[in-house]
């Protein structure tokens, strides 16, 4: 006898369809599946027997042969053993085969028969939300987010058939209350003093421009980047939904809801390893904390402390906004749209300060090094951020709200995507002179510090990207002025003292 039983597998972060079809023969009694398994839905043969006999239900004693189409790719995973269970039952006479026609099932089974929850529901919902998917009860929410038509759950084996049989009903819990956890993210308000930090994350913020903060330990960098999810614009439902899925294909923790509402932050130690970043594996292909942090920020503490061979990594994706990983025959691609926060020492000792460093001429030249490179170059913002003043500390008032900034970082960007049609930070060289006009003095201003050697031909097209945002946020739709580039250049001076000058 044959069945064939919808389900669903992961690849990466997109769910794939999968038809598990059962053929139930005369021959020696065996179990074996074919169509590309991997080594944990091979297992599968072992939990769905126990399952039967530990519900009662009668093993065929027979030759099942088991094939997973298409079965041009890879089978991941335990979430068929549900759709295997049930196809063998079909297969047997044990259901009939219309009672499992409208369905897709998405969910381990335990040795006793319950159905466990399973590390991607959402991509693999999403790929047969046109069914009724049944799910563990653990991975309803994620099966809502996905947008399945219909999400029934049961507890265990016998309830799937019972069900099926019309002997039983689905359980259906309730939809959790789509509530966001806004105070996750910390307020502005809470940073006393350190006006320019502040406004580098709203120019970063509206502009989408990659940040680098330059500062002795205790400034507050990691304080102030931490910040900066709260005054990003807030996401489309084509951003939350993408941040849905990569999370729950990546099995890290998830909103009550089962769904990503707010832009996350990623804040990977620097001990991290190329393929927890970029992502990839070799079991399963995982997404990295670059495309968990996507939409969102990335946050690289101690910038100069990563392996070069996993900054270097971060270049393709940076251009791209997403990122290839391969894996045998397999390449798959996994959105990257971070916005980059590093922080540094301004030296080896963390002083920076001229008459405080302790640092011989050899061991900053050799922190230098560390920072050159092509990664530098993608920070439009280098900023300085000293230690907060004591004034500030005791008697400071409190700083203007995460909302508030918000809001002007909403219009900037407003102002920016009606003109350009994108973000600053993406503005072409050659479009700079008709999207970034700039003011006579404004000119004056930065032949002045080419001339001086302050600033380098790749910072030039940098700090006008910069001045244009600063220009979007001071309600200046046209002409770059003066003030404008003066900021920027300020939003430029983090490294300029380790650097010779140069920004
Ligand atoms: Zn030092």
């Amino acid at each position: 006898m044959f069945a064939s039983v919808r389900s669903t597998t992961l690849l990466g972060v997109v769910g794939r369809a999968v038809d598990v079809e059962v053929h139930v023969g005369v021959g020696l009694p065996g179990f074996t599946i074919v169509g590309q398994p991997d080594e944990v839905c091979r297992e599968s043969r072992d939990r769905v027997r126990a399952a039967f006999l530990s519900r009662g239900f009668a093993w065929p004693n027979r030759r099942i042969t088991v094939n997973l189409a298409p079965s041009g790719e890879r089978k991941g995973g335990a979430g068929l053993d549900l759709a295997i269970a049930v196809a063998v039952l079909v297969a047997d006479e044990q259901l009939s085969p219309e009672s499992a026609e409208r369905f897709a099932f998405v969910a381990e089974l335990g040795l006793d028969g319950s159905l466990r929850g399973v590390v991607g529901a959402a991509p693999l919902v999403a790929a047969v939300r046109d069914r009724t998917v049944v799910v563990a009860s653990d991975n309803v929410a994620a099966a809502r987010a996905a947008g399945a038509a219909r999400v029934v759950a049961a507890s265990d084996l016998a309830h799937v058939v019972a069900c099926l049989r019309g002997q039983d009903e689905w359980s259906t819990p309730e939809s959790t209350v789509t509530t966001v956890d806004e105070a996750a993210i910390p307020d502005l308000a809470d940073v006393r003093g350190q006006p320019v930090a502040r406004l580098a994350l709203e120019v970063a913020a509206a502009g989408a421009h990659h940040m680098l903060l330059v500062g002795p330990p205790g400034a507050g960098k990691s304080m102030l980047a931490r910040r900066l999810p709260g005054v990003l614009p807030p996401l489309t439902d084509d951003q939350a939904l993408s941040c849905t899925m990569v999370h729950s294909a990546a099995h890290v923790s998830m909103p009550a809801t089962g769904r990503v509402t707010r832009p996350p932050f990623r804040s990977p130690h620097h001990s991290i390893s190329l393929v927890g970043l970029i992502g990839g594996g070799t079991s399963a292909m995982r997404p990295g904390e670059i495309s968990l942090a996507s939409e969102g920020v990335l946050f690289l503490d101690e910038l100069g402390e990563f392996a070069p061979s996993v900054l270097d990594a971060l270049r393709q994706p940076i251009e791209e906004g997403c990122v290839h990983v391969s894996r045998a025959r397999t390449t798959l691609t996994f959105p990257a749209r971070f916005l980059l926060v590093a922080a540094a020492n301004p030296c080896p000792c963390g002083a920076g300060a001229p008459g405080v460093c302790v640092c011989d001429d050899a061991a900053r030249a050799k922190y230098v090094r560390r920072f050159s490179g092509p990664l530098l170059d993608r920070f439009d913002l280098r900023v300085s951020v000293g230690l907060p003043r004591v004034d500030d500390l005791v008697a400071g008032e409190k700083g203007e709200s995460s909302a508030d900034v918000a809001a002007r970082v909403v219009r900037a960007r407003e102002i920016a995507v009606a003109r350009n049609g994108e973000v600053n930070s993406k503005i072409a060289v050659d479009d700079l002179d008709d999207v970034a006009p700039l003011a006579p003095a404004a000119r004056a201003l930065l032949r002045r510090e080419l001339e001086l050697g302050r600033l380098s031909g790749r910072g030039l097209h940098r700090v006008r990207r910069v001045a244009r945002t600063i220009a979007d946020l001071d309600g200046a739709a046209r002409v770059v002025g003066e003030q404008h580039v003066a900021t920027a250049l300020q939003l430029r001076t983090g490294l300029s003292s380790l650097m010779g000058g140069a920004r």
